[in-house]
């Protein structure tokens, strides 16, 4: 079979996502039942390579096409996506166990990606005119360039597997880079059908692929490209800046979270619970961005709890279908759920209490109970570490001040999210640290791409979305160019007395401040 294409039945050398090496094949499970879905062949280092410089044979070309040229391609990847949404979707519920209502999240979202950049892309990477700041270039046409770096490897996670993928090849490619995507091990299925479509359906040129595996083919792909988008842990993303720092290769981390919530006493308390049972229980909490802890200010804090554990306790969890909608999927990845168990049972034995959930759920598929803790604090795993999972801590607070350092107290700041009167939670918003702020919202920074969204602390390096999404992509070019000049320059041989002493005179005349200095005086 060729590498990187899915195919069912039965298979020999098979390993579980997560352990497989080159040569290998993976079997891709369906976390909702249990079951294998597909196997997939994982592709050597040496066919990694192989791949990249295919497509770097190609990316001058892409390059030269501009950027309305690449956008007739990326607006047909919209129109197929937009087209083939329920096969996505079906695919991508196989691989990963969400229900429909936070698959569908996905194509809305690359659409968007495409207009936005398809739209901003000269506003945000078109040639800049300068002018010079000094006399002394008065000769001098000044302008920067964005000319792209020739290939962009992508690293992906299981969490969302088109968004965190497809959703940064969007810039690169319409920045004029040629783009190979590493997905997950978990959740390879839908690029695999994306970049199948891209060839053989859509005709597009021959600038984008993908490339599957575990940690050798990720280390593979960052030998051997310019530029690395990596979004996963701060754990793997340690090792892959670690690589790339050996053949200096610049880096994008976009990292884990541990987003807190702050709820004021003025706030609208059933927007609030409403905002932290569906941030913290959406896509089963498997969100970089999920609500992981909140704070609530005394007064308010019986009333939230109240309100937050009657809506996560009304919550539908389970495999659904069209027929039986459910609000809460599974877990992905084997290795997060038990992470989750981890987290609650650490929290438990120390003291908290779950006022709902708190179990995995017995059967087939792998699920979490959505579990509302109280009596929880920073001595225990859930409110220091990324849980990941569908959990949320709630701590009551004496005041705003106090819930500020909590939510300060993390070696993550990805983003969180206040809730309160307007003007009073904007300005507790402003000093919580981290890459995007919410006030009485959550999540929605990550829809709202005309900011930049990036992660503070260890929570990331780099920003994605705004003109940082696509600059990154990119590397500055200064072009100087003389417009006119004699045969030689003030500065340039011979040296003789007297230039020395006109180009003294003028970096007197020019720099100084103060007549009599300027004068030489
Ligand atoms: P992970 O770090 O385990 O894996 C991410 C990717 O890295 C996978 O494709 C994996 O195969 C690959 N990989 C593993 N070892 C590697 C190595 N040595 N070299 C190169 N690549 C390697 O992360 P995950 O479990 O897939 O995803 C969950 C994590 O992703 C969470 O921490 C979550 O917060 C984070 N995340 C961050 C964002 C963000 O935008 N900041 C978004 C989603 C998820």
């Amino acid at each position: 079979m060729e590498s990187g294409t899915a195919e069912t039945g039965a298979q020999t050398n098979r390993t579980n996502a997560g352990e497989a090496a080159s040569g290998e094949r993976i079997d891709v499970r369906n976390p909702a039942t249990g079951e294998t879905s597909e196997t997939i062949a994982v592709d050597s280092p040496e066919a990694v390579a192989e791949t990249v410089a295919r497509v770097r044979a190609n990316q001058a070309e892409w390059e030269a096409m501009g950027i309305e040229g690449r956008y007739h391609w990326l607006s047909k990847l919209r129109d197929w996506i937009l087209d083939n949404q329920d096969r996505v979707l079906d695919t991508m519920q196989r691989e990963t166990g969400k229900v429909r209502a936070d698959a569908s999240n996905e194509p809305g979202y690359l659409a968007d990606m495409i207009n936005f950049y398809g739209a901003k892309a000269a506003k945000f990477i078109g040639e800049e005119s300068v002018r010079p700041h000094s006399p002394l270039l008065a000769s001098k046409k000044l302008r920067v360039q964005y000319r792209p770096h020739p290939v962009v490897g992508i690293i992906s996670p299981w969490n969302f597997p088109l968004i965190l993928s497809l959703g940064d090849a969007i810039p690169a490619l319409q920045a004029g880079a040629a783009v190979v995507i590493k997905p997950s091990e978990f959740t390879p299925l839908g690029l695999i059908e994306v970049v199948k479509a891209w060839k053989e359906e859509i005709g597009g040129p021959d600038v984008f692929d993908c490339v599957q595996g575990v940690g050798d083919t990720g280390g593979a792909l960052v030998d051997a490209v310019d530029f690395i988008q990596f979004t996963g842990s701060d754990r793997t993303g340690r090792k892959v800046m670690a690589r790339a720092a050996e053949t200096l290769t610049p880096v994008s981390l976009e990292l884990g979270g541990k987003d807190p919530m702050i709820v004021l006493s003025d706030a609208d308390l059933d927007r609030a619970a409403n905002a932290a049972a569906w941030g913290g229980m959406m896509n089963s909490g498997q969100i970089c961005i999920s609500v992981e802890r909140i704070y609530v200010e005394e007064p308010a804090y019986d009333d939230f709890v109240a309100k937050l554990t009657a809506e996560v306790g009304r919550l539908r969890q389970g495999a659904d279908d069209a027929s039986d909608p459910k609000e809460v999927g599974a877990m992905t990845s084997p290795n997060q759920i038990a992470i989750v168990e981890d987290h609650v049972t650490d929290a438990l034995a120390s003291g908290a209490r779950a006022l709902t959930g708190g179990r995995r759920v017995e059967g087939p598929g792998d699920y979490y109970e959505p579990t509302v803790l109280v009596d929880v604090d920073h001595s225990m795993k859930v409110m220091r570490d990324e849980t990941f999972g569908p959990v949320v801590g709630v701590m009551k607070v004496r005041d705003a001040e106090e819930a500020l350092r909590l939510a300060n107290d993390s070696r993550y700041g990805l983003s969180g999210s206040v809730f309160g009167e307007r003007e009073r939670a904007e300005r507790v918003a402003r000093r919580v640290e981290c890459g995007a702020i919410n006030v009485n919202d959550v999540l929605i920074n990550y829809f709202a791409s005309d900011v930049p969204m990036g992660g503070w602390k260890q929570s990331g390096i780099g920003y994605r979305h705004g003109a940082p999404g696509i600059k990154k992509f990119c590397r500055t070019e200064s072009l100087v160019i003389t417009r006119f000049g004699g045969k030689r320059e003030p500065t340039w041989y011979p040296y003789t007395k007297g230039r020395r002493r006109l180009v003294d005179r003028l970096v007197k005349l020019l720099n100084a401040r103060g007549l009599k200095r300027r004068l030489g005086l």
